[in-house]
């Protein structure tokens, strides 16, 4: 399979695989469904397979993307150019909050889509999940087995540290199955489109996200023990019985509502200790 598409040839280091099927770009700029008066960025537009269709809906477009070549080709775009303000830049590296007061619809949250490169692409929504207050809806296209960690829910075997804690910044919804034949060069895995839209307000009351996170990843990190063991350096069995939860129950069946309890319980333990 050649590697070569419209005279670009794919560069594995940048997670390069061109959206090429019309029926799939249809669906995915349908389900975007762009508008002027929004503040739309595309993360990585490549050679223009989802850019040029938004461009025909829209009058204005920030992209930004990494590979040096790719981005001079959208300055000089023969019809698009005009449309497009280009930042060559580290999607990882973006300051999103910025961006957002410095994009042409003042006042307004960003709209944020793009076919991500899946080597970074957990990291990256992690990294956007930090500005999820400046950010009206995302869409992305992930690795189907990523998108299906978002959208898990407790006792599902998908459900994991990513699922948790997309789901207390966002409503995921997945929108679409992709093969691999939508790409060139096709990767190597099934790929989905999904839809992240930030909750207004946070579905439960967390003292510190960085505590969420932290049990989160300690209670998945070994999912066949139980929370008992796999938490017994912040939370002793009793105190985790105090919160009404079941203390030999494996991270897999607490839910968004459990996790925030427990986090709340080392936050204020720790706070306690510290005093
Ligand atoms: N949107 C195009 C498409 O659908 O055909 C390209 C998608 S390709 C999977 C990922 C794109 O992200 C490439 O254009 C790549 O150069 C760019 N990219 C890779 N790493 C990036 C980063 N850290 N920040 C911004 N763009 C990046």
């Amino acid at each position: 399979m050649s590697k070569t598409h419209l005279g670009h040839t794919a560069r594995k280091r940048f997670g390069q695989n061109f959206l090429h099927d019309e029926y799939v770009i249809g669906k995915i700029v349908a389900a975007i469904a762009p508008k002027n008066e929004q503040n739309l960025v595309e993360i990585g537009p490549g050679l223009g397979a989802l850019t040029d269709p938004v461009c025909e809906e829209v009058d204005a477009l920030t992209v930004i993307e990494l590979d040096r070549d790719l981005a001079k080709r959208l300055r000089h775009h023969p019809f698009n150019g005009d449309k497009l303000t280009v930042i060559e830049q580290d999607a990882m590296t973006m300051d999103f909050g910025s961006l957002a007061k410095e994009m042409p619809v003042k006042g307004k949250k960003l709209r944020v889509f793009g076919n991500l490169p899946y080597n970074i692409s957990t990291p990256l929504m992690f990294h956007l999940f930090d500005h999820a207050h400046c950010i009206e809806d995302m869409h992305f296209m992930l690795q189907k087995e990523v998108v299906n960690r978002l959208a898990a829910g407790p006792g599902s075997k998908n459900y994991g540290r990513l699922s948790v804690m997309a789901q207390y910044y966002c409503h995921v919804i997945p929108v679409l199955n992709v093969p691999p034949g939508a790409f060139k060069p096709p990767p190597k895995v099934d790929s989905a489109v999904v839809k992240l839209v930030p909750h207004q307000s946070p579905p439960v009351d967390v003292e510190s996200v960085n505590t969420l996170e932290r049990v989160c990843a300690q209670a998945f990190n070994q999912r066949r023990k139980t929370i008992r063991n796999s938490l017994k350096d912040c939370l002793s069995e009793d105190e985790i019985r105090e919160l009404g939860l079941d203390p030999t129950c494996r991270a897999e069946v607490l839910s968004l509502n459990d996790f925030a309890k427990l986090a709340n319980a080392v936050t204020a333990k720790e706070s306690q200790q510290e005093q």
